[in-house]
């Protein structure tokens, strides 16, 4: 299986920080994933995590849903 490499150096370990972009729109936070040893930026990642917020969202729904059944029932 092959493993993660830098681009640039090579190396196999890696870091995250989070960032605010410079510049309009710079309401958006962004998690960089770069290269622990030379810096490289190799990926990023969407700070407000939309998955988790959906999943919260549609849990909340599925709770008002039943507590509607209970009171129609
Ligand atoms: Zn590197």
């Amino acid at each position: 299986m092959a493993s993660a490499a830098c681009p640039k150096c090579g190396h196999e370990f890696f870091e995250m920080r989070e960032y605010e972009p410079i510049g309009p729109p710079s309401r958006y936070e962004i998690m960089f994933v770069f290269c622990a040893k030379c810096g490289a930026t190799v990926g990023t990642v969407d700070c407000s995590n939309v998955g988790s917020i959906v999943n919260e969202i549609r849990e909340k729904l599925e709770d008002i849903e039943h507590k509607i059944d209970y009171l129609i029932k």
